[in-house]
Parts: structure tokens; C-alpha cells; sequence
């Protein structure tokens, strides 16, 4: 698409709108989008799909924009942006509707008073359903519930030709095994049917100090072998050599501290904090987080049997994070939840670790940024030795033999939905090894 083409039905060319769809949260790579749509409804969704695969317009699919690989982004096409598809319904008890540009956050706040939330949610309340279903979502609660891609009933779905489909394990079950987990790369999710769990009224949050890595990888063991807690949490701060354990209940009676802390090994109770939100309480506020840094991110799906090695011989040298007061590592214990989700790339244990080095540069380290990411593919190369496999929010962007090794078996597959679902390559192919 060029400044002389026809512009499609449904987009702008606006430079504002156009510049403000250039990053995403990495802000490593900029692309600017030919053209930038913002359908409200599904029916222009399958229209704007139509109309591109006629005049040959790629689509890159954008819900949040939180992603870091430039996934979301394109400089030879439009940019379909999902967050005007936004409706939240809760439909029993059991169930909640969301449209795929619907943020974690409006769905939590939509479900307030009803005593029932996701079986999983992410640590921000701004990403969008879609964009964490075609990622993997893990959380606070995955010890327990696996990630959201295991965790949704249906899919409402516009594929590459544009027609709108439900999907689910027991109709047109490709379609749904591709698009979960899928990178945008088959269809666009417009709306999903999440599965809800019973919550407390209130919710607590332990945070347990340990400066013995040992004592913690056992910890954890236990808590997770015994599902004590409700939201777990491991935040390293190599820099100041402690480990930082949050520990969350989700409670109707107060709790009772020494049960809830019986037989830890901690060196520190740092705090206790109770609050009555407890949708938002797992998650980071939107203030922590700054769209004006770097962010050479990349996260891992591992074994749980990795956890002492990653504790006590962390894959980067702590003093080679830069900004360590800002930048995170840290961790959740993940499970299995109900549904496969084939593209969702791990590990075959059923119990996980999703391992993440999360670096926040400043404005002026561009060349730092290059460096530390450069860091971060040899870091890639030796958490594969360990069996992991790479979470694909991060800045991820790999050989085609290392895609053969990510994906093996699946990648086939994958190749066949591709031409399947999206036979004339609408939507971007974003460094993914699927095809056009
Ligand atoms: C501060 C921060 C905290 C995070 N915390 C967590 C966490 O706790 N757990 C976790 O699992 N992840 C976490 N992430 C990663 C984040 O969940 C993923 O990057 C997710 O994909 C971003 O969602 P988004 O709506 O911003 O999607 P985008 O970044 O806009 O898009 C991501 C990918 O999804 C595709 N996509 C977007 N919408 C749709 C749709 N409707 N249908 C089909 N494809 C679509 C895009 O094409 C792209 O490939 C975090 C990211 C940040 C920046």
C-alpha cells in the first residue's frame, strides 16, 4: 500500500494515528503502518479482512500494543487495531463473554460483586484478551489453572477469507488450536467465552524475604505440591540478594497468619497487605510501567526441575542487568490447565516455570538496548539446553532451523492452518514461520 493507493474502506491515513501504532512496548523496533483501522463492530472486521485480501493490503493485528517482538506492528500495510471491539458481557456463573479488544482490566471490573473472576489472569489489567489469547497468559494463579489459552470454552473468530467462525475443542477445532497461542497469524479473535472461577471477598498478599535460594526452591515445592495459596509470585533482586516471595489468599474469614506461614523457611515477613479489590490486587498498576523506555524483554516456559539451577546460578549475572532498581526478574510456577493448547509452546512436565528477564532502559540507550537483547539470544540458547521453550511476547526472533526447534512437531501443522485459514497471507507474517 502506498501514499497513491486507494485507501481501504475503514482506515486512516492520519499521521498522529498512524505514529501512535509505530511501537509497541518494546519500542526496539518501529514500523509505521500504511494505514491504521479501528473497527467498532465484527461485521467491519469481516468487511475491512474482505476488502484487504482484494486490493493485496496486508493486516497486522493490534490489541494492547504490549507485546515486544514488533509483532503488532507493519510498515507494508495497515494496522487493525482490536481495542474499539471492547464489550464485556458475563453470561452465568460459570462463564464470561469478552470481545478480543476488551482490556483484562474492563472484564475484571465488569465481573465486580459477582464473586467470580478468570481462572487466570496477567499481571496487567491494560492487555487485551486477544492479544494475551494469541500469546499464552500466564499468571498469579497458573500453579493452579495453567495458562488462559487452556482456559477459554469458544472463540468467535474472522479468519483470512474473512468469515466469521465459532470455534472450540468440539467445532472446528483447527481453527481454535491454531489461533490460540496462534500470534495473529490465522484468524482475529473477536470475541472469547472465559472460564470463571468461584473468588473470595477480600484479598491478602504475603511478602516473604529469602536469601537462601535452597529454602526457597523447597518453599515453593511444598506450596505449590499443597495449592496453600491462591496467587504466587517470585520477584528476584539478585542486586540486593534476596528473593522476594508474594504470596496471595484470596479470603471471606480472616486469615489466620502463622497457618498460612507454617513451616516456611523465609529469613523476612516484609509486609502483609489486605485490600478489598481483589480482581486488581495480582496485578501491577498502570503507573509501574513507562511506554517511553526500552524494553529487551524475553521470557521461557521451563521445568519446574530447572527452578534450583535458575535460583542459584541465575542465567544472567546479576550485575549484568542493567538498571537493576527498574528492570525485573522473577517468575511464576505454571501447571496444566484443561484444554491443550497446541501452538502454546512448552515444555512437556506438567509442572512449569515461566522464567522472565524483563530490562527497562532508558531514553538515551538505544546501543545498551542492542547490546543487552544481543545478551539475551545467548541467553535464549542456553535455557533451550535446559529444556525451555521461549514465550513469544518477548523479543523473539529466530532462525528457521531455531523455529523448527521451537515448534517441532507443531510446525507442520501450523503451516497447513496457515494455508488454510489465511490462504492469500492478509495478515502479517511478523518474523513467524508459518508462511506468507
Ligand atoms: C508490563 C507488561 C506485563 C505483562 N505481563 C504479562 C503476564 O503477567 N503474563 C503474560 O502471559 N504476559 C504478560 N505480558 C505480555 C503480554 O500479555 C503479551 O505480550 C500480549 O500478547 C499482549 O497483549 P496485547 O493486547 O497488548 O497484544 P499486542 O501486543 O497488540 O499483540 C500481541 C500479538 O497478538 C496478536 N493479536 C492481538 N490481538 C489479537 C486478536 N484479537 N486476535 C488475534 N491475534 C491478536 C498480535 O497480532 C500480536 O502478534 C506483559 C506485557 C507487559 C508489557
Amino acid at each position: 500500500m502506498t501514499d497513491g493507493d486507494q485507501l481501504l474502506a475503514g482506515t486512516t491515513r492520519d499521521l498522529q494515528e498512524r505514529e501512535a501504532r509505530a511501537f509497541d512496548f518494546g519500542r526496539v523496533v518501529r514500523r509505521v503502518p500504511d494505514a491504521v483501522a479501528t473497527p467498532q463492530t465484527v461485521t467491519e472486521v469481516s468487511k475491512l479482512v474482505r476488502d484487504a485480501a482484494q486490493a493485496g493490503i496486508r493486516l497486522a493485528i493490534r490489541g494492547g500494543g504490549h507485546s515486544q517482538s514488533g509483532r503488532s506492528l507493519t510498515d507494508r500495510g495497515a494496522v487493525l487495531d482490536t481495542t474499539g471491539l471492547n464489550r464485556v458481557q458475563p453470561a452465568g456463573p460459570e462463564v464470561v463473554r469478552a470481545q478480543g479488544g476488551a482490556r483484562w482490566g474492563d472484564v475484571v471490573d465488569a465481573l465486580k460483586g459477582r464473586r467470580r473472576l478468570p481462572q487466570v489472569l496477567v499481571d496487567i489489567g491494560e492487555v487485551t484478551v486477544g492479544g494475551t489469547l494469541a500469546a499464552g497468559g500466564v499468571g498469579t494463579t497458573s500453579h493452579r489453572y495453567g495458562a488462559q489459552v487452556e482456559n477459554v470454552e469458544q472463540l468467535e473468530v474472522v479468519t483470512g477469507a474473512g468469515e466469521r467462525v465459532l470455534c472450540s475443542p468440539t467445532e472446528d477445532a483447527e481453527l481454535f488450536d491454531a489461533v490460540r497461542s496462534g500470534q495473529g497469524q490465522f484468524g482475529i479473535i473477536t470475541e472469547a467465552w472465559i472460564r470463571l472461577r468461584a473468588s473470595g471477598a477480600r484479598f491478602r498478599q504475603y511478602e516473604l524475604h529469602y536469601r537462601d535460594f535452597e529454602r526457597l526452591a523447597d518453599d515453593l515445592d511444598l506450596l505449590v505440591e499443597t495449592s496453600r495459596f491462591d496467587h504466587l509470585r517470585v520477584e528476584l533482586r539478585h542486586h540486593k540478594r534476596v528473593s522476594v516471595l508474594l504470596a496471595g489468599l484470596e479470603y471471606d474469614e480472616t486469615p489466620d497468619e502463622n497457618r498460612d506461614l507454617a513451616g516456611l523457611g523465609h529469613d523476612e515477613l516484609v509486609y502483609t497487605r489486605d485490600t478489598a479489590s481483589v480482581g486488581r490486587a495480582g496485578m501491577y498498576p498502570s503507573w509501574a510501567f513507562s511506554w517511553l523506555h526500552y524494553h529487551p524483554w524475553r521470557d521461557w516456559m521451563l521445568p519446574w526441575e530447572t527452578l534450583p539451577t535458575l535460583l542459584a546460578e541465575p542465567p544472567l549475572h546479576p550485575e549484568s542487568m542493567p538498571n537493576p532498581g527498574w528492570s525485573w526478574t522473577g517468575f511464576y510456577p505454571g501447571g496444566r490447565g484443561d484444554i491443550e493448547a497446541p501452538l502454546f509452546m512448552r515444555p512437556p512436565q506438567k509442572r512449569l516455570v515461566l522464567y522472565s528477564i524483563l530490562a527497562v532502559l532508558g531514553e538515551f540507550q538505544h546501543d545498551k538496548t542492542v547490546e543487552f537483547a544481543d545478551k539475551l539470544k545467548d541467553i535464549d540458547r542456553e535455557l533451550v539446553g535446559l529444556g525451555a521453550k521461549s514465550y513469544l511476547s518477548g523479543q523473539v526472533d529466530y532462525s528457521p532451523q531455531q523455529w523448527q526447534q521451537h515448534y517441532g512437531e507443531m510446525l507442520a501443522p501450523a503451516v497447513r492452518w496457515k494455508q488454510q485459514f489465511d490462504p492469500d497471507g492478509i495478515f502479517h507474517a511478523a518474523g513467524m514461520p508459518f508462511g506468507p
